[in-house]
């Protein structure tokens, strides 16, 4: 316990959002058998966006969208032990790390901390559609992930709601 007040507001609004919840005993599967994988821009609401429900879609989440290897981690077991045969990989229009720069990122990290940000490694995408075709394909190729599963690459644009497929 701490006296610390800085999420009362948060934890206010998670007692009235217990006090209507309706997904206990749920299991954790994907019952859409969905996983989206997008960046953490705010402007992405990433199951309204597919029309899908919470506990409809494994949600990965990081700057940019990409298919890390924590990523390729959480497909791998949506795939096998999450009901997900299908799979979404969906960067977006303007985002930070597909329009800067990594010496632009780490200037501006440098100037909101007051300090040297240059050793920070900032994954940046110079090329969006290179970037989804690769991360698309480390899915597709991956062995553990068969013919069976389905996966497209699509760019959300977050001024429209659309999402476009590429891949
Ligand atoms: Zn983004």
């Amino acid at each position: 316990m701490t006296d610390d007040r800085t999420f009362d507001d948060l934890l206010a609004a998670n007692r009235t959002y217990a006090e209507h919840f309706t997904l206990s005993g749920f299991d954790g599967i994907a019952h859409a058998g969905v996983a989206i994988v997008t960046c953490m821009d705010s402007r992405i609401d990433p199951l309204r966006l597919l029309g899908l429900q919470p506990g409809d879609a494994k949600i990965v989440r990081n700057p940019g969208g990409r298919v890390t290897e924590a990523a390729l981690e959480a497909v791998i077991l949506g795939v096998h032990l999450l009901g997900v045969d299908r799979v979404l990989v969906v960067p977006h229009t303007r985002c930070a790390v597909a329009t800067h720069t990594q010496a632009q990122l780490r200037e501006r990290v440098s100037e909101s901390a007051g300090q040297d940000a240059t050793w920070q490694i900032f994954h940046v995408v110079e090329d969006q559609e290179a970037a989804l075709r690769e991360d698309v394909r480390k899915i597709r190729t991956h062995p553990l992930v068969a013919d069976s599963v389905a996966v497209g690459g699509f760019i959300y644009d977050v001024d429209t709601g659309l999402l476009d497929r590429r891949v």
